[in-house]
């Protein structure tokens, strides 16, 4: 079971009970309506079967104590608003509305940076966040905050270690201007509707309980139009592009999610905006890695630079630095470039630390051989006298 069901459905309206109730009378009323309801007292009746599923869905929550508190919060979290822009966005309550973030970078870079051309940027997406969510009923009109809305960029890896500022073009529900988001045709008012007099919600009987459901002639909003505005024809939402400048901070990692108060989908009636959430991704580099504000680097030694010592040209993000090897270096030393890594904004920097890792030819020339042996006859064996006591005990 989703958090989308638990935001969707109402579960006490299924059992036919008040939020308020007790334990009890829940258990009472499901009870009750499982008995109606059951299969067994209902063969070959389909929606019976369905109502049987559903009130045990309900119990399977509001018999919980913890998964019900666990409901409660959500939905007092998620319920307000999002029925009627579901209702006016085609009538699916709490549905995702289609949204995504579209690459803006095609023509706006410019050709002066290539880091934005036409490859660099093409995986933005985004999908309505579950905020707002659907709230049942529609409720009082009062202010309702926007929607929260959830994108995800992927960065090149030297702009989130060095931060970037990139537009991020958002398409969303927005409320049509022509009606300011009644649906009527400009000049005409959305009437109460005839079915639920303008409460939202009708009132079903079921065996001795009344269901609470939204009005199925409104969906739930209360009013019906009765000339459509023709610019939204009737919805009150349009699809609306806006464009955002999003700031990333120097150091951003991969999986980190930065919140833009403020910057989600508008309120309605006055309401406070949602906020937008920008899930970053940043794209591995060819030759660095990052731990933390230090990045890595692995650099392929000879046996021979290991043991004589050499001085490193290894590239940073910024620019070359030098880095001596100093004779008789193990493979796998760390060497560190001080203040190479993501320096943030309080001036605080990470290192490059850079791994050498010896490399053994694969095969050697005659020349190089004789003068290995050479070597090898100059050189104490490797320390194994420990292992050979074992191998003598286990041999
Ligand atoms: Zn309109
Ligand atoms: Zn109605």
């Amino acid at each position: 079971m989703s958090s989308k069901d638990w935001i969707e459905k109402d579960y006490y309206a299924m059992l036919g009970v008040q939020k308020s109730a007790s334990s009890d009378d829940i258990k009472k009323a499901y009870r009750k309506l499982a008995r109606e309801s059951h299969p067994d007292h209902n063969p070959g009746d389909p929606k019976a079967e369905e109502r049987f599923k559903a009130v045990s869905e309900a119990y399977a929550v509001l018999g919980d104590e913890a998964k019900r508190r666990e409901y409660d919060e959500m939905r007092s979290l998620f319920g307000s608003g999002a029925f009627r822009r579901g209702a006016r966005g085609g009538g699916q309550p709490g549905g995702g509305v289609p949204f995504d973030v579209s690459d803006l970078f095609g023509g706006a870079a410019g050709g002066g940076d290539t880091r934005f051309g036409g490859g660099g940027f093409t995986d933005l997406f985004s999908t309505i966040f579950s905020g707002g969510g659907a709230g049942g009923p529609a409720r009082a009109r009062g202010p309702a905050r926007g929607r929260d809305v959830e994108a995800e960029v992927a960065l090149d890896f030297d702009d989130a270690v060095r931060g970037v500022t990139l537009p991020l073009s958002l398409r969303a529900p927005g409320v049509c201007d022509t009606c300011h988001g009644n649906g009527a045709k400009p000049g005409t008012q959305p009437k109460a509707c005839p079915v639920c007099h303008g409460a939202g919600v009708t009132n079903r009987n079921q065996g001795s309980f009344s269901f609470s459901e939204p009005c199925r002639n409104c969906q739930g909003v209360g009013t019906v139009v009765e000339e459509k505005c023709p610019e939204c024809q009737g919805t009150g939402g349009v699809t609306k592009t806006r464009t955002l400048n999003v700031r990333f901070p120097a150091g951003v990692a991969d999986g980190q999610r930065i919140r833009l108060a403020g910057r989600g989908e508008p309120g309605e009636r006055g309401g406070p905006a949602g906020d937008l959430f920008v899930q970053v991704k940043v794209r591995p580099d060819e030759l660095f890695g990052r731990t933390g504000d230090d990045l890595t680097l692995t650099v392929p030694i000879t046996f021979v630079e290991a043991v004589l010592g050499t001085d490193l040209r290894v590239p940073t993000l910024d620019g070359a630095v030098t880095l001596r090897v100093p004779p008789g270096t193990p493979s796998g030393r760390v060497l560190r470039a001080r203040g190479k890594g993501v320096v943030r904004k309080d001036g605080r920097a990470g290192d490059l630390l850079v791994t050498l890792d010896v490399v053994v030819p694969a095969a050697v020339s005659d020349e190089a051989r004789s003068a290995l042996e050479s070597f090898a006859a100059q050189t104490p064996p490797a320390a194994r006298e420990h292992l050979d006591a074992r191998v003598r005990r286990v041999g």
